[in-house]
């Protein structure tokens, strides 16, 4: 078995936070608007008139984060972590991010599927034409089954978050292989996919998990970007903490059902758009990889990876 290494130091990169955390309602767009019109004596009045007027909207907006400028808070010191993708010959068992060469990114979704929440997202994806992969819980997966067929119909994978969601670095090699198949049979049931794609809840993947995760026949799931949604920092800050730092093969963690996610996707897929990234399901990032690995007859190098923490288990 080759194994291709790389330790990034995940240094002392600082939190960044805007010195008004409130959300932003003025719109680019409109502000350029109102600055060409500047020439007149009303020019401020008018910004005014139509900041406020889209404070008014029923959907709040905030600046895109590139036109601000963050105010450094406090640097918070992050441990050095050693994110390694495993190999098992020309197969990638265990990645945290596909080809750093490839101009493409993976976007998963975790802790679906929500009845109402899940659809808004299916809707915001297929109005962006993006294809992404839901890692969702096989609990929740028998609660709501029928959002299943329409994340494959609509081209997205569906992949295994275990049935319970419960900390694996817990549980016996038994326990691990029982909720990894769980999960599968849900959403084998919902759907008809055999899925082997699979994340452990909140990263941890000790070697009894990665031995239960062979065992099992899937290939595990970690991710290069974990802007931590979960804690609902603020749109913003969850821009901050991506736009600028999302790259190459990047396998971009986020989570189902968090509105703050919901605010910044158009804004976050429209600027990766830009700087020519595609978005890929997580198979097609791996299978990629193993492409690109035997193109050069040895696996690409990895670089730094943006994940500050594990999630909690919810
Ligand atoms: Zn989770």
């Amino acid at each position: 078995m080759s194994q291709n290494q790389l330790i990034s130091l995940s240094s002392t990169e600082p939190i960044l936070k805007f010195p008004n955390n409130k959300p932003r309602f003025a719109r680019s767009t409109r502000l350029l608007i109102s600055a060409s019109i500047g020439v007149c004596a009303f020019a401020a009045s008018c910004s005014v008139t139509l900041a406020q007027s889209d404070m008014q909207g029923s959907q709040p907006r905030y600046k895109p984060v590139l036109s601000q400028k963050p105010t450094l808070l406090r640097p918070t010191q992050r441990p050095l972590e050693l994110k390694v993708n495993t190999w098992k010959g020309q197969r990638v068992i265990k990645l945290w991010r596909g080809d750093p060469a490839g101009k493409e990114i993976a976007l998963t979704f975790d802790d679906g599927p929500h009845p109402a929440a899940t659809v808004r997202l299916l809707d915001l994806l297929r109005e962006q034409h993006v294809k992404a992969t839901f890692f969702v819980v096989g609990k929740k997966v028998d609660e709501a089954p029928w959002l299943l067929p329409r994340m494959l119909a609509e081209g997205h994978e569906v992949a295994n978050h275990t049935y319970h969601h419960i900390n694996l670095d817990n549980a016996p090699e038994a326990v691990v292989m029982s909720e990894i198949k769980l999960g599968a049979d849900a959403i084998q049931r919902a759907c008809g996919l055999r899925t082997f794609s699979f994340r452990p809840p909140g990263g941890h993947h000790n070697d009894n998990v990665l031995s239960g995760a062979e065992k099992m026949g899937v290939r595990t799931f970690l991710w290069s970007d974990d802007p931590a949604d979960f804690a609902n920092p603020g749109a913003e800050v969850l821009e901050q903490r991506l736009i600028g730092k999302v790259s190459g093969g990047a396998l971009v963690l986020l989570h189902d059902g968090i509105e703050q996610t919901m605010d910044i996707l158009p804004d976050l897929i429209a600027r990766l758009r830009k700087d020519g990234y595609k978005f890929v399901t997580v198979s097609q990032l791996a299978s990629h990889l193993e492409a690109a690995a035997a193109a050069h007859k040895t696996a690409p190098q990895q670089t730094a990876t943006n994940s500050p923490q594990h999630p909690p288990i919810r």
